[in-house]
């Protein structure tokens, strides 16, 4: 039962790690996971068995089992199938993407079956919830999200999705630069102008924000939903192939799936142990297969930093460049920043840090944790949404929209409606006429993107509003209003002018998964979880069944070792029974009911003998 009372958590789904943190006693605190772990992997996958696996179990198999282990599944949410982002994911996943049934998303081939995005990270957020009732022992079922601040209004809709699907009340999408800008003033009455630099697994965020009081005004944001560490693991990658190739004869590990496994884990491990030392020795025995009747062959390679930072070298000047754009959006100079927060595990690779450094000419402030602050900022909104008056000074956030929000017009143009870094929530309204004599119906694109041409930009939803009465053309005007909710997300209304009648219209959002798919998937999800509950309650039954036979039986012990100092008869009994508690003890370790009740009826055969043992005469008597 989902209550009022119940904690709310915040959660920064990651590209690489998620974590799932929350306010307690008035302390931001991050949850570990079942593990004591702070991060999850953001992997799922189907094991060999069939089985399902989340996080470092699926994580640890990836190697083995890479067809069926999704990693990165934020790169892919929201996004459209056939975009030039999609092919590129193609071609470099180990696992198969294949459209969705109205041929508009992407579905990926998991265990053989087509499995939405928003479902595959519904997985990892559904790990961390059950993680998190663990921790706090009940239900969790309200939490703040966070996205990059650079998605779009699709991506946004299929993370929502994702929240309800793992049976989540979504309170809020947040952005992960203004979440982690909330964690860095919490509690500290700044007055400041903060750039909060992201870049994590996948993506690149930067944002300029005023902090005043608790007042978090971000002015403007930027950044790149395509920039992110596995693109340096990629440079690795590549620059480990080549070489490879052309020591043994022009071999091509991209053939081989697990070996491409194998060197993308190396890489990453490489790039990491760069940031705290010179160089790294990167070593995979038996890589790949020689040849017929010929040994395997192994990589052995010595990456230095220098190396690193060469093959690099402009996805770190993509970042500057970004930051660069983002600033003067704001009308903001690089030295009148008071402070730089670097978040996300990339900005420990010291050329990063010193390319910040040598753009804002300061040190970038080193006083928060990059991996945990997004989803502590997280749970101090949510915590601030759940219960505003219990905060005690509430938390203002003024975040704005990271693109242009527009339609298409004649000759293929963008005509922008809502402009990028405008404060959210936001509506605009836009007054169409009609371009014949007589028309009845107008049809909208709307888009959000940065460029001057309708198609170069991302496709949110078309819509045709019919019924628009016949009259001369440029006699009926037709009033659009655009809003985008607090969340980021676009919704779209239409009114006739003169009639006042209202039209509501619904933008498909591009998650893919229409809303019968998307209760279908949630009912079934419910199904699975009433029958996760009703299988422990089973286990619970069977466990109380034995221990309380045990604690019979224990009971019984005093009597039966005085009826064997006055009689020869049960000794063997009492050697076996001893065998039998031992089984009951480790089976009320473990989670296999089967064997539970096995033991169930064993214990029951013990006690029946005690009560006869204890019972004995002395022999002879
Ligand atoms: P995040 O999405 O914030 O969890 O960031 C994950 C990215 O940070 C991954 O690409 C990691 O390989 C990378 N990363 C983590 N630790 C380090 C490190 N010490 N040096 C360089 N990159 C790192």
């Amino acid at each position: 039962m989902m209550s009022d009372q119940d904690p709310v958590v915040g959660i920064d789904l990651g590209t690489t790690n998620s974590v799932v943190a929350t306010v307690r006693d008035g302390v931001p605190r991050v949850i570990p996971n079942r593990s004591g772990q702070p991060l999850t992997p953001s992997v799922v996958a189907v094991a060999k068995n069939g089985k399902p696996l989340v996080g470092s179990l699926a994580k640890r198999q990836a190697i083995t089992n890479a067809e069926n282990t999704v990693y990165a599944a934020k790169r892919l949410i929201g996004r459209r199938w056939g975009s030039k982002e999609v092919e590129d994911a193609r071609r470099v996943l180990p696992y198969e993407l294949v459209a969705g049934p109205e041929g508009n998303d992407i579905r990926v081939m998991l265990g053989g079956r087509p499995v939405s995005v928003a479902e595959i990270s519904s997985q990892v957020l559904a790990e961390l919830k059950a993680d998190a009732e663990a921790w706090f022992g009940g239900p969790v079922t309200r939490a703040v999200i966070t996205v990059p601040a650079y998605f779009n209004d699709g991506q946004r809709q299929a993370t929502k999705d994702a929240g309800r699907i793992a049976g989540l009340e979504v309170l809020r999408i947040i952005n992960e630069p203004t979440s982690a800008a909330l964690a860095y003033g919490f509690g500290k009455k700044l007055e400041k102008k903060v750039v909060v630099f992201d870049l994590g697994g996948g993506t690149f965020d930067v944002s300029v924000l005023d902090i005043g009081q608790s007042v978090y005004d971000v002015v403007a944001v930027g950044g790149d939903t395509y920039l992110g560490g596995e693109d340096f693991d990629r440079r690795i990658m590549d620059w480990l192939t080549f070489n490879f190739a052309k020591e043994n004869g022009g071999v091509d590990l991209r053939q081989d799936k697990m070996a491409l496994q194998r060197l993308r884990d190396a890489s990453e491990r490489a790039k990491c142990e760069l940031s705290g030392t010179p160089t790294a020795d990167i070593h995979l025995p038996f890589l790949a297969a020689a040849g017929e009747g010929k040994a395997a062959l192994h990589l052995t390679k010595q990456l230095s930093r220098d190396k690193l930072e060469e093959l690099t070298k402009d996805l770190v000047e993509r970042c500057i460049a970004v930051t660069e754009k983002t600033l003067k959006d704001a009308g903001v100079r690089p030295n009148q920043v008071d402070e730089v927060i670097l978040v996300g595990g990339m900005t420990r690779m010291p050329r990063v840090q010193r390319a910040v450094r040598d753009y804002f000419g300061k040190e970038p402030c080193k006083g928060v944790h990059p991996d945990e602050v997004v989803a502590l900022g997280a749970a101090i909104q949510a915590q601030a949404l759940a219960a505003p008056a219990a905060q005690g000074g509430e938390v203002l956030l003024l975040d704005v929209t990271p693109q242009n929000l527009g339609i298409m017009v004649v000759g293929g143009y963008f005509q922008t409606i809502i402009p990028r870094n405008t404060t959210v929530p936001t509506n605009q309204t836009h007054l169409f006429t009609t371009v014949q004599e007589n028309q009845t119906s107008v049809r909208i694109a709307v888009l959000q993107g940065e460029s001057d041409k309708a198609t170069d930009n991302e496709l949110l939803g078309e819509f045709v509003l019919a019924g628009i009465r016949p009259a001369r053309r440029g006699e009926v005007a037709i009033e659009i209003t655009f809003d985008i909710s607090a969340d980021g997300i676009v919704g779209v209304s239409a009114r006739d002018v003169d009639t006042g009648q209202e039209q509501s219209i619904n933008v498909t959002a591009t998650s893919g998964l229409t809303e019968d798919e998307l209760k279908r998937i949630i009912d079934a999800h419910l199904d699975d979880q009433l029958e996760k509950k009703q299988s422990s309650a089973d286990l619970e039954r069977a466990r109380a069944r034995v221990a309380a036979t045990v604690d019979e039986i224990e009971g019984l012990v005093p009597a039966v070792q005085k009826a064997l100092e006055r009689s020869r008869f049960g000794r063997d009994a009492v050697q076996k029974a001893e065998g039998v508690l031992a089984r009951a003890r480790l089976a009320q370790e473990g989670k296999d009911t089967d064997e539970l009740a096995s033991v169930a009826e064993a214990l029951d055969r013990t006690l029946q003998l005690f009560k006869g043992l204890a019972a004995t005469p002395p022999d002879g008597a």
